[in-house]
């Protein structure tokens, strides 16, 4: 007995597969999901400021619009609404399997199945075809600082929020300046005592206009869907004109600096704390923050930049290089998630015995960022350079769930044994890509968790959302290896592998 296809991941990439399984007739599939609830990051991503930094517009699915998203941005329980609802009303929910960890993935090259091992203690299951969409941000992680068991007091990490803890009169430190730290900051000033903001390094910060959606827009969202259609377009072509200066260091990622140092300007008075929050390396090498409210409320007499580098964590709070000891109530670690840009999130053997893990420890590659070749039937979703830097990650989803969908559906339409990339179509692939990604602002020698540790990169696209949806229009079968059931082997049949 097997299924015919298993998602791995409950969150938007993992929902997403499973609807347009469904609108292609493929009811015979199942998701596992380790957690209770569907979501994933928006549904473990629930701190006080949560929200997107792309408009809700973009941030969504073309095949589920939304005409009621209330702001230009969301929130993150906007979000989590937005995925449970898709849930419903695509009869998802049946489909899914919570509590099952998935642990360990094989294939039998003899009957084309995969074996799913979960880390629970749940049979093994077959499929045919395994969908990998347990997301890139999926596991929390704390820094390496010495000294991090030692602390007695309370310690929160921003993707695992203890809603119980009550910040008022609290002494609060916030460890990081990245994305979500600038979205917690501003929320935390308001309720806490005091708050510390301990910062490794300054980002390039853009402004945050998000205004109300008015009843009218919705209505007229509403009744006619084409409206919808043309606002997501603009918005669209409007990221892929921002990707000519963050994708590149060109003269427009000058533009975006300029922009950046404006509203830095215009927001912080005191020339000390400019320079302090001014970054050194180009706009676009790191995620680019958007806000309005982080440069006022680190400015509020209850908060403070502190940029001295931390040496440990202490019992009662934080020691910086200079031997200066900062107490506290409560640490709030904004750090971020264990992405690994080598090895692989579960074990996963293909033909012969070849460990992906193994294959993968010099970093991640794939074909199109969807499969790898050894390793058939078993598709990606955000696999390796499909990161983007100026749009949304539903965009690049999208293009990846149709792109695998559709194999699905000629794989089990065929009764095919298995489908399998070419190692050379990989291959070229990748050098064409690596190629591109030398004149990128990510290689451009900022630090960041887009590269290895001997600065190979794996995680992002090197160029327009255009041209990564182009690339994922439709399966070339040139690129495929297809293999039948012995049964099946008829000289016709035998002639495509
Ligand atoms: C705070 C935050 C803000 C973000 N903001 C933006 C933004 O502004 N714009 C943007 O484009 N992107 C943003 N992102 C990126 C975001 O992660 C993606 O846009 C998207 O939500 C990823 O969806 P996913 O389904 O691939 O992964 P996830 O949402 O992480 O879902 C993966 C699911 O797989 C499950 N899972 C993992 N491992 C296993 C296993 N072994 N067995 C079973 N289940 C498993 C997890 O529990 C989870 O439910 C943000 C991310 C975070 C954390």
């Amino acid at each position: 007995m097997h299924i015919s296809v298993a998602i791995i991941g409950a969150g938007f990439a993992g929902i997403g597969t499973a609807i347009r399984l469904k609108e292609r007739g493929i009811e015979d599939f199942t998701i596992f999901e380790r957690d209770a609830r569907v979501g994933g990051t928006w549904r473990d991503n629930t701190y006080p400021g949560a929200a997107c930094d792309i408009p809700s517009r973009l941030y969504s699915y073309s095949f589920a619009p939304n005409p009621d998203w209330s702001h230009t941005y969301s929130r993150s329980e906007e979000i989590l609404s937005y995925i449970d609802t898709m849930v419903e009303d695509h009869g998802i929910e049946p489909h899914i399997r919570f509590g099952h960890t998935v642990s360990d993935l094989r294939y039998d090259a003899s009957d084309g199945l995969w074996t799913i091992t979960f880390a629970e203690a749940h049979r093994t299951v077959r499929a045919r075809s395994v969908v990998l969409a347990s997301g890139p941000l999926a596991n929390a992680s704390f820094p390496d600082i010495p000294g991090l068991d030692d602390y007695r007091g309370h310690k929160i990490h921003s993707a695992r929020w203890d809603h119980d803890y009550d910040f008022t009169g609290k002494k609060v430190a916030v460890v990081g300046t990245g994305a979500s730290a600038v979205q917690i900051v501003p929320e935390l000033v308001d309720r806490a005592a005091s708050v510390k903001v301990f910062q490794r390094t300054a980002g390039w910060v853009l402004p945050r206009m998000n205004a109300r959606t008015g009843e009218t827009t919705k209505q007229i969202y509403r009744s006619v869907p084409g409206a919808q259609r043309l606002a997501r377009s603009l918005w669209f072509w409007g990221h892929e004109t921002v990707a000519l200066g963050v994708v590149w260091n060109t003269p427009f990622t000058r533009i975006v600096e300029a922009i950046s140092r404006l509203h830095l300007r215009t927001q912080v008075a005191d020339p000390w704390l400019r320079r302090q929050l001014t970054p050194d390396f180009a706009a676009g090498c790191k995620r680019l923050l958007m806000t309005s409210d982080y440069y006022p409320a680190l400015q509020r007499p209850n908060c403070k930049l502190v940029t001295w580098p931390i040496a440990r964590i202490a019992e009662r709070g934080i020691r910086t290089v200079e031997g200066v000891e900062h107490q506290f109530d409560c640490i709030v670690f904004a750090t971020g998630f264990d992405v690994s840009t080598t090895g692989t999130p579960i074990p996963v053997t293909g033909v012969d015995g070849r460990e992906l893990a193994a294959e993968w420890s010099r970093g991640a590659y794939a074909y199109r960022s969807i499969a790898v070749s050894g390793y058939p039937n078993l598709f990606f979703t955000f696999g390796p350079n499909s990161g983007p830097g100026h749009s949304s990650a539903l965009v690049y989803m999208e293009a990846q769930i149709d792109y695998i969908t559709d194999a699905v559906a000629q794989l089990l339409g065929n009764g095919w044994k298995a489908i399998d990339v070419r190692a050379d179509a990989q291959d070229r692939y990748n050098r064409d890509l690596q190629r591109r990604l030398t004149s990128t602002t990510w290689n451009s020698g900022c630090q960041s968790w887009y590269l290895t540790e001997d600065g190979f990169n794996a995680t992002m696209f090197p160029g327009f959302a255009s041209q990564y949806v182009g690339q994922l229009r439709r399966v070339d079968l040139r690129d495929w290896r297809i293999f039948v059931h012995e049964s099946a082997r008829t000289p016709a049949a035998a002639a495509i592998q």
